[in-house]
């Protein structure tokens, strides 16, 4: 434990004697009521004083220093690999979902100037419709952790919000968990 000598004098743990002028001690003591403050002594080998609530709180060593903190430091710089993951839908998915909206596009609406559009947000897939120009929300799914098993919802547009209540619509019937479903139930219920 580092030891104050007094009037002012500090005896670090390493043996270093730090001395300073009585006013400064007691000016920095007086400073240090609400915050902590530090003063460094002018040593070759610097210790630097810490004083908190009118006393000397600690002796930062310049010899000592190095293996106390990076041991203490160690645990915190450690990378948490838990908090890096996102909760969204995995990459591999999405690549998957384009394909299979692309593949719909060209192949079931065959129509140049009309195609569905895939947006996402968190485990959400919007299936948004570009028909001529206009780009229009048709169909929000959710990822379950199965590409076959979707949960579904129908764009209300007089609500102007995702409704997976709503099963009276032109369509329903395709719904089957599937994002070719969900776009060929979207076709009629919308039709382009
Ligand atoms: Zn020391």
């Amino acid at each position: 434990m580092p030891k104050e000598i007094f009037p002012s004098s500090f005896e670090c743990d390493c043996g270093h004697l730090s001395d300073f002028f009585e006013n400064t001690v007691r000016e920095i003591k007086a400073m240090s009521l609400k915050k902590k403050v530090y003063l460094a002594d002018s040593a070759p080998e610097e210790h630097t004083i810490v004083f908190y609530r009118g006393k000397m709180v600690q002796i930062q060593c310049s010899k000592q220093s190095q293996s106390p903190e990076t041991k203490q430091s160690a645990p915190k710089s450690r990378p948490s690999k838990k908090r890096a993951t996102t909760r969204g839908i995995p990459d591999e998915v999405k690549t998957n979902v384009a394909a299979i909206v692309q593949h719909f596009n060209t192949t079931v609406i065959r129509n140049p100037h009309c195609q569905y559009v895939p947006r996402y947000r968190g485990k959400f897939l919007y299936l948004d419709r570009q028909d001529y120009g206009r780009l229009s929300p048709i169909c929000r799914l959710e990822y379950t952790g199965k590409m076959e098993d979707w949960s579904f919802a129908i764009y209300k547009y007089s609500d102007e919000r995702y409704d997976e209540e709503e099963w009276f619509f032109s369509g329903a019937e395709h719904v089957d968990g599937t994002i070719e479903g969900a776009m060929k139930a979207g076709l009629e219920a919308y039709p382009s």
